[in-house]
């Protein structure tokens, strides 16, 4: 069974999509802690980020970098916060999230419920950033 994010990268499963090349792809978290969390994932499935090869580890790093670089520009804040956790969904990922305070990367706070138009906004703002 493919997991939700292959599905995702396979267009089955829809996804607010910030940027994508033939080996990784970034979308919005859709239970963001704040505007502008994104995953940025292998499109190969690997349950573990430590188990990647270091050829796909080192590429998905250096994308989330461009990936992080657009988020910062998009979205007022201090810096991005990465944070790997991985409990729910079995296909690696990295979690970008824009922090202004370290209580913005608290996994337990009640994440923010945006309309399908500000997802679709802040894919905009962000997307139309990354180089
Ligand atoms: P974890 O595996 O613990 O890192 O958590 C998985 C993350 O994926 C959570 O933050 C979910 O909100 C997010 N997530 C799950 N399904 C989707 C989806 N279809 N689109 C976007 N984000 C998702």
């Amino acid at each position: 069974m493919p997991t939700i994010f292959s599905r995702i990268v396979k267009g089955e499963i829809p996804s607010y999509k910030i940027a994508e090349d033939d080996k990784f792809y970034a979308f919005l978290d859709i239970n963001p802690l704040a505007e502008g969390h994104t995953l940025v994932i292998p499109k190969v499935e690997v349950d573990y980020l430590f188990d990647l090869d270091n050829e796909t580890l080192t590429g998905l790093t250096l994308f989330s970098k461009r990936v992080a670089k657009a988020i910062e520009k998009a979205i007022p804040c201090k810096r991005i916060g990465v944070a790997v956790l991985g409990l729910e969904v079995p296909h690696a990922h990295i979690h970008l999230v824009p922090l202004n305070k370290e209580s913005d990367v608290d996994f337990f706070k009640p994440k923010l419920k945006l309309s399908p138009e500000r997802f679709k906004e802040i894919t905009d703002k962000i997307s139309r950033e990354f180089v």
